[in-house]
């Protein structure tokens, strides 16, 4: 699932944030997860456990991934509980 958007249209902080989803800030990029929507399929943390750990607090550390690596990760997120928005973008 494409993580820059939601129903085909780019995502802003400000929706992610009205539908529940956390900011996990990263210098160039900032990751969102939604406990909610997350289906615990676990394709976040196998893809790279640097970013993502479960049981870490933070569970996501943006920036132990590069942009594009955190990109790829995320948008192997079936349940569409990760979402990013590149600093710059909005
Ligand atoms: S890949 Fe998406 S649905 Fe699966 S555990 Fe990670 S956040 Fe949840």
């Amino acid at each position: 699932m494409d993580g820059s958007k939601i129903n085909g249209k780019t995502v802003t902080e400000e929706l992610l944030l009205e539908k529940g989803y956390r900011k996990y800030t990263g210098e160039d990029l900032d990751i969102y997860y939604s406990k909610d929507i997350c289906e615990h399929i676990g394709n976040c943390v196998r893809g790279n456990p640097d970013v993502f750990e479960v049981g870490r607090r933070p569970w996501i550390i943006t920036d132990n991934g590069s942009v594009e690596e955190d990109i790829r990760v995320i948008d192997t997120c079936p349940s569409g509980a990760l979402k990013y928005i590149r600093k710059g973008d909005n």
